[in-house]
């Protein structure tokens, strides 16, 4: 290759700027030319794609969201907008092209060689953790320390007001960082989709450890991805049984914010090893990570199979709380 292009699409996730920078610096350092397209897939369609130089991408390894810009495009779902962004690589004489971005945005991207050719690795940059085929994602550690701070101070006006707090994070419809973070904050209860959630069971179970005096505060932590509703009909239940939860969404916080060490290591790594597995002849594929080990997994597998949340995890976590 002379010539390839990166992009970053979909939600933005701490630690896509130093894969950003894997990428360009290792891409240099084989002599390869690497362009940057701007906002996702629309710059890709409009063109809006311009040579990266290694000191371009300097004082951005710390440094939260992605410089690229990240969009969603809903264009890109059609086949005939698809060929058009190919041809625009091809006009600027790209040969391939590297994904940054989740797995919407990677099923894209397989979509995308497919039906044009152009060679595409996929990075897996989401704080999610929600892809099939690895065990990490780029962001999600962060993203996980981002709610314990956030819990953690919660918890001092729980303890103080004798109250739960329904906390609802992040996760789209997975519960990866729901059960993450909550065997990490010392969750009382946690509630995820993969799983049935018992709301009166889990109001019981309250009102008895308070009968007890197991204590009457707490945390309970509630993935976004449960049915609509879920946290405020806990709370409901909750207050039929003499607790009076408070409710916290936790929100947009967790996306952003400087990238863990953790995630630079691994945004590091991933942007380093989508260039040479690109160079090895690899392609629709992503470089994922497999005990702790950088695996290539078929973009196809990701379209086709869901990452399951492991059992075991949870119930640990729930033997975990008082
Ligand atoms: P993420 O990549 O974080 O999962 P989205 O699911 O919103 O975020 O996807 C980001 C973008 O990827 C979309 O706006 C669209 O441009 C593209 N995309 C997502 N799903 C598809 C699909 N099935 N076909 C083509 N493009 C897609």
């Amino acid at each position: 290759y002379k010539s390839i292009a990166v992009l970053t699409s979909g939600g933005d996730a701490p630690g896509m700027n130093p894969a950003i920078r894997g990428v360009v610096r290792t891409a240099l350092h084989h002599g390869i030319k690497v362009y940057g397209v701007q906002r996702g897939y629309s710059g890709l369609i409009n063109g809006d794609i311009h040579v990266l130089s290694s000191k371009g991408v300097s004082n951005i390894v710390q440094k939260g969201g992605t410089f690229l810009k990240s969009a969603r495009c809903s264009e890109f779902h059609q086949a005939t907008i698809r060929a058009n962004a190919a041809s625009q690589l091809r006009k600027l004489g790209i040969e391939a092209l590297i994904v940054i971005g989740g797995d919407g945005s990677l099923t894209g991207a397989h979509l995308f060689e497919e039906e044009t050719g152009l060679p595409v690795i996929g990075i897996p940059g989401t704080i999610d953790n929600d892809i099939f085929g690895t065990d990490d994602t780029i962001g999600f550690d962060t993203a996980v320390n981002t709610a314990l701070n956030a819990i953690d101070k919660i918890r001092d006006t729980a303890d103080s007001h004798e109250r739960y707090f329904l906390v609802e994070v992040m996760g789209r419809s997975s519960g990866f960082l729901a059960v993450h973070v909550g065997i990490a904050a010392g969750a009382e209860m946690i509630a995820v989709p993969e799983f049935a959630v018992d709301v009166e069971a889990i109001s019981l179970q309250l009102a008895t450890s308070k009968r007890k005096g197991l204590g009457s505060s707490g945390i309970i932590v509630v993935a976004e991805g449960n049915a609509p509703g879920l946290t405020n009909r806990i709370a409901e239940q909750m207050a039929h049984h003499g607790h009076t939860p408070y409710v916290s969404i936790l929100g947009h916080i967790q996306r952003g914010g400087h990238p863990s060490g953790h995630d630079r290591v691994l945004a590091s790594c991933l942007g380093a090893k989508a260039v040479e597995y690109l160079l090895a002849g690899y392609s629709d594929m992503m470089v994922g990570v497999n005990q702790g080990q950088v695996v290539d997994v078929p973009l196809d597998n990701l379209t086709r199979y869901r990452k399951g949340l492991d059992p075991e995890l949870l119930k640990i976590a729930l033997q975990l709380h008082k």
